[in-house]
């Protein structure tokens, strides 16, 4: 019955993994998925999550029951309030939340419920973007059209932002999505500045158009939740605009597996609110049931109790400084080894990424060097230690002169 189905192609990152896995070579870096590494390489739980862990663990009280359909409350307003930074009484009563599976879940009943409920005929995604944004809005926005608009300058390295915008200004049409990365723009490491992002939002604004962000790295990339929310609050600041984000704790609690996100959508009133809010638990009910309790019941005892909330904030600064550390020591050994090419970028980017701007064909040479990264040039600065950086920017080195 099922041999007419063509092979699908496995996720390139995930692929990679076990290649790297499964190289013997005594010295091996992996530069590839966007998960944070200690300096010795290794997964970091972080100390106030395990610290809480234990709370949970002792806690009698504690079961396994199903959480309602919407989440564990505790979670959602926390996440809410982290994300929106505190909303006045007003903004609450138009934000309406939900639990996911993580940023990925989020993203899908996102996308799932705008085409729905506003059907629009196109979203705009940035080139490039986060390879599953695709797959999800293929599957869960079958009738939505993707189109790109320029993001990356590849001959700078940088924001193509008047690209950007004169693609949006000519081409967009009211109605439409844009998906916009909230911080730490993955794959790239480049964010607008925040006169940029007035400028978008103010397009937003006059052609009509509908934004959908994307938050999976809030205070993992400048270290500062609110820093890193800015561009959120300021689209919600202005009061013109509805928008939904999608919003993921994986790397900012390091509970990747535990799959812990939230979806909020801001409406023009409550009445608004409530209504899409009764959508989207009826889609969660047929696609999901319930979210998992166990992440979110950590996130929740985090950001409910202010000494915690501190302690995890500077668990959010190790992470976010080990990463700067680690894009100065890449930068400082090419500087040292005199490596063609301007290789400031590495530092200006921002969040877990840096896309390179290797080619194809280096990043292959580099494979041979047993250093992976992903095709594109991206690399994932959190694989990078004091161990590893000095051999890595030589193998940079050696390729890029061949
Ligand atoms: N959006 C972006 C831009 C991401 O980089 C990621 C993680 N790679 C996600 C969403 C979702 O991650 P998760 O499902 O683990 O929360």
């Amino acid at each position: 019955l099922f041999n007419h189905l063509e092979t699908m192609p496995g996720d390139p990152i995930f692929g990679l993994m076990s290649q790297y896995a499964k190289d013997p070579a005594e010295f091996k870096a992996s530069l590839t998925i966007g998960v944070y590494r200690d300096e010795d390489g290794k997964p970091w739980v972080l100390p106030t999550v395990k610290k809480v862990e234990k709370m949970i663990a002792e806690d009698v009280a504690t079961n396994h029951e199903y959480l309602p359909m919407e989440g564990l409350g505790a979670f959602v307003e926390s996440a809410r309030d982290l994300l929106f930074g505190n909303p006045s009484p007003d903004l609450t009563s138009r934000i309406g939340s939900l639990q996911t599976i993580s940023g990925t879940g989020a993203v899908h009943l996102g996308a799932r419920f705008l085409n729905d409920s506003l059907q629009p005929k196109r979203i705009w995604v940035s080139d490039p973007t986060w390879g599953n944004h695709h797959a999800i809005f293929d599957i869960a926005a079958p009738d939505v059209e993707q189109k790109m608009y320029p993001y990356y300058d590849a001959a700078t390295c940088s924001l193509n932002f008047s690209g950007m915008m004169s693609t949006l200004e000519e081409q967009a049409q009211p109605g439409d999505l844009i998906l916009l990365h909230a911080c730490a723009h993955n794959p790239t490491g480049i964010d607008p500045t925040k006169d940029q992002w007035k400028q978008i939002a103010d397009l937003c604004e006059r052609k009509h158009l509908f934004p959908f962000f994307d938050s999976a790295y809030q205070g993992f990339a400048s270290g500062d939740v609110d820093e890193d929310a800015w561009a959120v609050r300021h689209f919600v600041s202005r009061n013109t605009l509805e928008l939904v984000v999608a919003q993921s704790f994986s790397k900012n609690f390091g509970l990747y597996g535990q799959r812990v996100g939230a979806f909020h959508i801001v409406t023009s009133s409550q009445e608004a609110r409530d209504k899409a809010l009764s959508h989207l638990i009826y889609l969660q009910r047929a696609e999901i049931s319930n979210p998992p309790v166990y992440g979110a019941r950590i996130v929740a005892f985090i950001l409910q109790n202010a000494s915690l909330r501190r302690e995890w904030e500077q668990d959010l600064l190790i992470m976010s400084g080990r990463i700067k550390t680690m894009r100065a020591a890449l930068f400082g050994e090419l500087q040292n080894l005199n490596t063609p090419g301007n290789w400031q970028h590495i530092v200006d980017q921002n969040g877990m990424f840096s896309y390179t701007g290797l080619s194809e064909k280096q990043v292959l040479a580099l494979r041979k060097e047993h250093i992976y990264l992903l095709t594109s040039g991206r690399a994932s600065i959190s694989g990078l230690n004091g161990e590893n950086v000095a051999l890595v920017a030589k193998a940079i080195d050696k390729v890029v002169r061949e």
